[in-house]
């Protein structure tokens, strides 16, 4: 990797990579990460930064303020593994069945803890920097959390980042783009109710499984007639339950699924269309639907200013040739978006490696690259010393 990491960083290799691995190691699921903001922690203590507990149950800030100026940013990291069995067989896997880091959220946190050390030995900028170590991001609310107990208030920023380790995207690369980057999701749960009756005896009864496979086939005209054709989003039936024998007309119904989008009004629009449909389907039927649709995520917007001021940063570090400005669109959802709807702000994604192929989050194999632990960690220090620069007052 051609890139100019900090050598003070880069010394601390062995240590960060030992506290990455041990970390991967211990995994904790959102709100249980104890142990893992336990070590947060200590080691913001040991190396010299302020320390705030208990922001969103398990959540950990680290405060380093330099000088008067009263400029501030925030920097985020989340802590938390999934709920899933590990099949890796080095040294540091899980130690715990049904448990794993899959998403590098372990390299999140070391990166950040990396650049934590470096900027409180050197102190090379004017302001203050908070190091936010976010609980939860794996849908348990992690962000929200943190929000409604008073992250901005308690800590206020002008401008927040958040970076997420990308396979695929090669090492010493980083990806970014301007606007709209992660989807919105939601989840829905349609509660049908007919009348049961003897199969053989329909006329006798409303059948909610005839109501349900109605309500699918409408669902499938929101994102081709409802959604404008340059706009997007997803409605996804995942799940379909009723009936248990072979010759009765059950009396309910129930599908699930999942929605997403990268607009709050599609969010919104798809709910509404979900809504309207289920129950005018179940009446004409001669049933009733009962629709819940819970918008779990925001869609990931990304502030067009501080899109470009990162990408300067990065460029700095690994070159223009390394540093995709056009990043590609993601269906996934990251809850970094609560944040990024109070105060504006970037997430970028660093090059976990792995080429065509290569293994993916949330996938029994997965692991964070120990290699892109101080490129990160350089990242993370060179927007600290570039926005809160001394000479910028
Ligand atoms: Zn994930
Ligand atoms: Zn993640």
């Amino acid at each position: 990797m051609a890139a100019n990491i900090e050598p003070k960083i880069a010394a601390a290799a062995a240590e960060l990579t030992a506290i990455r691995r041990d970390i991967h190691a211990h995994p904790e699921l959102g709100f249980e990460e104890e142990r893992t903001s336990r070590i947060v922690a200590e080691k913001l203590k040991e190396w010299g930064v302020e320390v705030t507990t208990g922001i969103g149950k398990t959540g950990v800030v680290g405060t380093i303020r330099v000088g008067n100026n009263p400029r501030a940013i925030g920097l985020r990291a989340d802590m938390d593994a999934l709920p899933m069995d590990e099949h890796n067989t080095f040294e540091h896997r899980s130690a715990h069945k049904g448990r794993m880091h899959a998403c590098g959220h372990d390299g999140h946190t070391t990166m950040l803890l990396g650049a934590a050390k470096y900027l409180s030995a050197t102190r090379n900028f004017d302001g203050t920097v908070h190091f936010i170590f976010q609980p939860a991001e794996e849908g348990r609310g992690g962000a929200e959390a943190m929000v409604k107990d008073g992250l901005f208030e308690k800590f206020p920023c002008e401008q927040i980042f958040g970076m997420h380790n990308r396979p695929k995207l090669d090492v010493g690369k980083f990806a970014i783009r301007p606007g709209p980057q992660m989807a919105g999701g939601g989840l829905f749960d349609i509660h049908i109710t007919g009348k049961g009756a003897h199969g053989a005896r329909p006329e006798t009864g409303i059948d909610p499984v005839i109501i349900a496979t109605q309500i699918i086939s409408a669902l499938q005209s929101v994102v081709s007639r409802s959604i404008a054709p340059l706009d997007s989003g997803v409605i996804s039936v995942t799940q379909m339950h009723a009936g248990d024998a072979y010759n009765v007309i059950p009396n309910e119904a129930v599908l699930r699924g999942t929605i997403r989008a990268f607009r709050k009004e599609t969010m919104a629009l798809i709910k509404e269309r979900i809504e309207t449909i289920s129950t005018g389907i179940a009446r004409t039927l001669g049933g009733t639907a009962k629709p819940d649709v819970r918008i779990a995520f925001p869609p990931l917007v990304n502030d067009y200013d501080s899109v470009q001021f990162i990408a300067d940063v990065a460029e700095t570090i690994v070159g223009k040739e390394n540093m995709n400005r056009e990043g590609p669109y993601v269906m996934a959802s990251e809850d970094f978006s609560y944040m990024l709807e109070k105060v504006r702000g970037a997430f970028i994604n660093i090059g976990n490696g792995g080429g065509e192929g290569g293994c993916e989050v949330h996938n029994p194999g997965y692991d964070f690259n120990d290699e892109i632990i101080t490129l990160g960690a350089t990242l993370w220090s060179r927007v600290v010393e570039t926005k809160l620069a001394k000479d910028a007052r």
